[in-house]
């Protein structure tokens, strides 16, 4: 069932669990995050970057196949097709193109010019129904070719965003997107805490889930993350079931070059990521 974010997240955040978003690349990537999400019956986030969007085709081929595939599986938990990193364009084209949720990217330009355009894009967002996530304080790593620092961000400014009516936060608390470096200084809880205390109960995001240790994630949901973004390892798991299916030669017996059967290991890889994730941030049954 395709629905806005918001609805999940205030029941997350009250109940001091998180969604996940798992970001997307193709059929496969949508069928077996969906398919999980029903069998845990997990409400759940489908990410889409503007890199993925234009892999796929664009946002409007991106809805279509998502909302199809919604239907005909028969997927009965609250799924919310959210745009990842948006730009003021991205968000535009996505509440055109069909999808029930937004991030727009405000994190490059000054306060003053994130606080203008978050402000247009949520009466736009919420005049057709998306719910809208902002960003204040980039998040370092790499967001489709932009790299940042892994910066925390100011927690007054957290609050004026907060207040332009977003439906959910992302804050920089030295998170960073992709394989985190063996010298990384772990997530800043003091900054999590202040930011949590300056916006109530607005649902803060976690972005760059992937490779954060397993108890940062707890005790950040703990304090206020309401929605955690899982992109790369869903890469890594895939990439490395379908290595192993190749170099076992597997794809030379028989008909084992078929497609189907080549994307196998990698689909059922996604799903039991997926799965695990679920647990971790004990969404699993909350549908
Ligand atoms: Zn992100």
């Amino acid at each position: 069932m395709i629905v806005s974010a918001t609805e999940m997240l205030k029941k997350a955040k009250a109940g001091h669990y998180a969604v996940g978003q798992f970001n997307i690349n193709n059929l496969e990537w949508t069928k077996a995050i969906l398919l999980t999400s029903e069998e845990q019956k997990s409400p759940v986030i489908l990410g889409v970057s503007e890199g993925a969007g234009k892999y796929m085709t664009g946002f409007k081929t991106v809805a279509a196949m998502v909302r199809a595939m919604d239907e005909t599986l028969g997927i009965t938990v609250p799924v919310a097709l959210h745009l990842d990193h948006g730009t003021y364009e991205g968000v535009k084209a996505c509440v055109e193109a069909g999808f029930s949720s937004v991030m727009f990217d405000g994190s490059s330009y000054d306060i003053d010019e994130n606080v203008a355009k978050t402000t247009e894009l949520v009466k736009l967002a919420h005049d057709n129904g998306l719910s809208i996530e902002a960003e204040v304080g980039a998040i370092g790593g790499e967001e489709d070719g932009v790299i940042g620092a892994g910066e925390c961000a100011d927690p007054a400014e957290c609050k004026r965003i907060a207040d332009l009516g977003v439906d959910m936060l992302a804050a920089g608390i030295g998170n960073i997107h992709g394989i985190y470096p063996e010298n990384w200084a772990g997530l800043s809880f003091e900054t999590l805490d202040a930011i949590q205390q300056q916006t109530g109960e607005m649902p803060l995001v976690l972005h760059g889930g992937s490779g954060i240790p397993d108890e940062m994630v707890k005790k950040a949901i703990t304090l206020g993350v309401s929605k955690v973004n899982v992109n790369t390892e869903c890469q890594l798991v895939f990439a490395k079931a379908t290595r192993e299916y190749i170099e076992a030669g597997k794809d030379k017996q028989g008909k084992g070059y078929d497609p189907r059967k080549l994307l196998l290991p990698g689909f059922e890889a996604i799903k039991e990521e997926v799965k695990v994730k679920m647990e971790l941030f004990g969404s699993v049954g909350k549908a």
